[in-house]
């Protein structure tokens, strides 16, 4: 069975939340990450999708192309790192436009993923779907299904499905049981918990015929990124076992077939005959 290989193209200082004020000033070493797991995907022949931000495509375009051209795909990550529900519709649609844009542009296709900071489709912000669909997005990988302080929705499905009423496909965040609670797979997690927990969800989840997220970000792959101080819970999750990534990525590339979201969709859609559609009521809380 495929799983989705998903990362968000984004340097250190984007995931801790500073505003885009103070990005020019902050130390750039998104390069220093990303190489790391760009070598590892070439080395496991993985093709995978990165969520780029606009910023990053408008300051970093060869590294776009180069991506695009090993035949990874390119999905949009927003512009500004802004959480959805912090933007109007009008905010948000020009974020999505300028972005889909630049990409395509630089890789000289359609950009039709999308990802939200912070997987910030939340009830607050289902507005965001309709959007998306009108701006030339098929399938988007916003939503959780695990609630955390920042971010979430209980019930929302974890595997593949349509969203009736804006006609888009949403691919959420994969979750898991484990000690009472209920993780999502990937980033934070992926280093917090010991990757045996990790697979041990991936093969239950295969199991039951429900295909994998998998997302992590290139930061996960440069500890030596700089310390900045924040509230606790933010800094568990931006910095704790970042040595960790490089080890349980390996371990995962080597037991497990990842490719594409868009192929992980395709492949979904031809095994099953189609897609289950939910209506968007069911996503409000
Ligand atoms: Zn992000």
């Amino acid at each position: 069975m495929l799983n989705a290989f998903t990362i968000d193209l984004e340097d250190w200082y984007q995931g801790i939340e500073f505003p885009i004020g103070r990005w020019s000033s902050c130390s750039k070493r998104v390069e220093k990450g990303l190489y790391r797991i760009f070598s590892l995907l070439e080395e496991y022949s993985v093709k995978a999708t990165f969520f780029s931000l606009g910023w990053i495509a408008e300051k970093y375009p060869a590294m776009i192309k180069e991506i695009a051209a090993s035949g990874h795909e390119l999905g949009s990550h927003g512009y500004s790192h802004e959480k959805v529900y912090s933007l109007t519709k009008d905010e948000f649609r020009e974020e999505i436009k300028v972005t889909k844009n630049r990409l395509e542009d630089l890789i000289g296709k359609p950009v039709t993923t999308h990802r939200s900071p912070f997987f910030s489709i939340t009830s607050k912000s289902l507005w965001a779907l309709d959007i998306l669909k009108k701006e030339g997005i098929e399938i988007d990988c916003s939503i959780s299904p695990v609630k955390t302080w920042r971010y979430g929705i209980k019930s929302c499905p974890d595997c593949i499905f349509r969203i009736r009423e804006a006609d888009i496909v949403e691919f959420p965040v994969s979750s898991f049981r484990f000690f009472g609670m209920t993780w999502g797979i990937g980033g934070a997690n992926f280093r917090l918990l010991p990757c045996k927990i990790t697979k041990d969800a991936l093969d239950r989840r295969m199991k039951l015929g429900k295909q994998n997220m998998f997302y992590i970000h290139p930061w996960e792959y440069d500890e030596n990124h700089p310390k900045v101080r924040m509230n606790w819970k933010a800094g568990i999750t931006h910095y704790a076992r970042l040595s960790k990534t490089l080890p349980n990525t390996v371990s995962l590339l080597k037991n497990y077939k990842f490719g594409t979201v868009s192929d992980v969709v395709l492949n979904y859609q031809n095994k099953f005959g189609g897609l289950s559609q939910i209506s968007i009521d069911h996503l409000q809380e």
